[in-house]
């Protein structure tokens, strides 16, 4: 016997008609690559997301086709998702910061028929649209006073939006339909598709909102750091309509600087970003003597939140950090780290070290660990394993089927090594690519980088495995100094006795100007690991 329930689909259309409906006057404020600040209401939204809809209509968009963005988190971006899902198309995000030959390829894979882009971005779709054949109109995110001159025949955005009326329904579409494309970055190889559907996206965004995840509500500022072209800003733009929180998007300004004085005059509760962005603000705050107004919590993940980050904005700052761990084949939640009311009464070390992990996995998202041998492993938190996943918002298949079929019966590998405790805490130990193998045991390149940047010289701290003639691999140190600070090897390395076992303390120091990190903010090992290939270890 079936439910007798209306069967009626999820579709992203309704997250704006809502957020239009409920919280008309709620607003969404940009700061614009053309300079100052835009503010507008979900309503102004979701009648120029209309308008688009009718606009891409008229340009002969149809159901499936992929419309490419690269473009930084603003208004105009909010309506191409919104518009071009809306009607069916797919929102395809890509990514600026990789290199053009990447985004070439990438545009060329999906086949987008319009590549939509923010100014900033104009030289480098002068260089991709000679190899982008398939694209037919490239667009400028801006009005006609802005237009800029172009070797290239350009549209403009506010020219098409403005040539059409908001008279529009949005169609009613099989929620399994295909609503937003995201290329993951990968290490090696080609970058891979991750085709969100309506569905997934929805059901997503109910989830990131809950008490334990995200703890949206409409009495929330959310300012999304994370870029709206790397894993859809982690779900935000679909979050806070569907609560209807007010959104703050910080354009192509991602200073310390910038960030909280849009954090201050918006009154901003609610933020998320990669560990990256977060150091260039907390040297900011640090340097000026400052703090924060309004800021309640901020969602760290994408790569190992250091446990220091967690104590300065905790300690120092009273912002509750959220860390958060996801991937793009996760649309991307798939733990968030909050306390059980038991752990209330911890002493606050055991909380602190609680803290570090990545968190419990959101309902919707199963997880488990496995050895060599697919074997599961034990949930005590201390077996490590290789990290799988399965839910109805995790990649089963890539688009066109690229790298084959992903999953090990059914389970989507993360290529995370991970343990997981009782209480349902995951803590990651490393990539598994990332893992320094010595003597046949395995040493967690995260757990030194994180015993590292807990010194109070050390700005940023990457550790390899560098070969060793006798335990295989062994772990180098390479430090990006604070400002002004100055420590030397010897003391670095005393640094991680009683911190780590006395096996793992790394066999060298190497102070560096810089760390290499890839187009999302992770550090780059491959590139880490190449450079210092003939790197002499002291005793090797
Ligand atoms: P890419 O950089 O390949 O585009 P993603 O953004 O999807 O990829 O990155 C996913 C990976 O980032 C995860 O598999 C994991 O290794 C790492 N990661 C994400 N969040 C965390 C976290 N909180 N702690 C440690 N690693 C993380």
């Amino acid at each position: 016997m079936h439910g007798l329930m209306m069967n009626l689909p999820l579709n992203i259309s309704a997250l704006i008609q809502h957020a239009d409906r409920c919280h008309g006057d709620t607003e969404i404020v940009s700061r614009t690559v053309e300079g100052g600040i835009h503010r507008y209401t979900y309503s102004d939204a979701h009648r120029r997301s209309r308008q688009l809809a009718n606009a891409l209509t008229a340009l002969g968009v149809k159901a499936s086709d992929r419309i490419g963005t690269l473009a930084w988190n603003g208004y105009r971006h909010l309506e191409i998702y919104f518009g071009s899902s809306g009607i069916g198309a797919v929102c395809h995000t890509v990514n600026p910061r990789l290199f053009p030959e990447q985004i070439t390829y990438i545009v060329n894979h999906a086949e987008d028929t319009f590549l939509f882009f923010d100014l900033t971005f104009l030289p480098l779709v002068e260089k991709l649209a000679p190899h982008c054949k398939g694209v037919r109109g490239w667009v400028a995110m801006t009005d006609r006073a802005h237009m800029p001159t172009s070797s290239l025949d350009l549209l403009c955005y506010e020219d098409l939006v403005n040539a059409h009326s908001d008279d529009f329904e949005w169609p009613v579409l099989d929620e399994n339909l295909a609503s937003s494309l995201c290329y993951t970055s990968g290490t090696t190889g080609n970058p891979k598709g991750v085709l969100y559907s309506h569905r997934s996206t929805i059901l997503h965004a109910y989830a990131a909102c809950l008490p334990d995840a995200l703890n949206l509500s409409a009495r929330d500022v959310v300012l999304p750091v994370v870029p709206m072209f790397h894993v859809n800003a982690w779900g935000l733009p679909y979050s806070a309509p569907l609560v209807g929180a007010k959104l703050v998007f910080p354009g192509a300004q991602l200073d310390g600087a910038s960030l909280v004085e849009l954090f201050e005059s918006e009154k901003v509760t609610c933020s998320a970003g990669v560990p990256t962005i977060w150091l260039g603000l907390l040297q900011h705050v640090k340097a000026k003597g400052i703090g924060f107004g309004t800021l309640k919590r901020t969602v760290i993940g994408g790569s190992a939140c250091p446990p220091a980050m967690i104590r300065t904005f905790e300690d120092e700052y009273g912002v509750q950090v959220l860390h958060a761990w996801g991937m793009t084949e996760l649309s991307p939640l798939g733990t968030v780290n909050t306390f059980k009311s038991r752990h209330l009464e911890w002493s606050e070390a055991e909380r602190h070290a609680l803290q570090n992990k990545q968190g419990r996995a959101i309902f919707g998202v199963e997880m488990k660990i496995v050895d060599d041998e697919g074997r599961e492993l034990p949930r005590d938190g201390k077996a490590f394993g290789d990290l799988l996943v399965r839910g109805p918002w995790i990649t089963r298949e890539y688009f066109r089927g690229e790298g084959g079929d992903p999953l090990a019966d059914g389970w989507f590998p993360t290529g995370d090594v991970a343990t997981l405790d009782q209480d349902g805490f995951m803590q990651i130990t490393d990539r598994s690519k990332d893992v320094i193998k010595s003597g046949g045991e395995w040493i967690s390149s995260i757990d030194l980088e994180n015993a590292a940047m807990a010194h109070p010289s050390v700005a940023e701290a990457a550790v390899i495995g560098i070969a060793h003639p006798k335990w295989d691999e062994r772990p180098l140190l390479l430090v990006r100094l604070k400002e002004g600070a100055a420590t030397t090897r010897e003391d670095m390395l005393k640094f991680f006795e009683g911190r780590v076992a006395k096996w793992w303390i790394p066999d060298d120091v190497v102070f560096v100007e810089n760390l290499p990190h890839t187009a999302t903010g992770k550090l780059l090992k491959t590139k880490l690991r190449e450079d210092f290939k003939a790197h002499k270890l002291p005793g090797a």
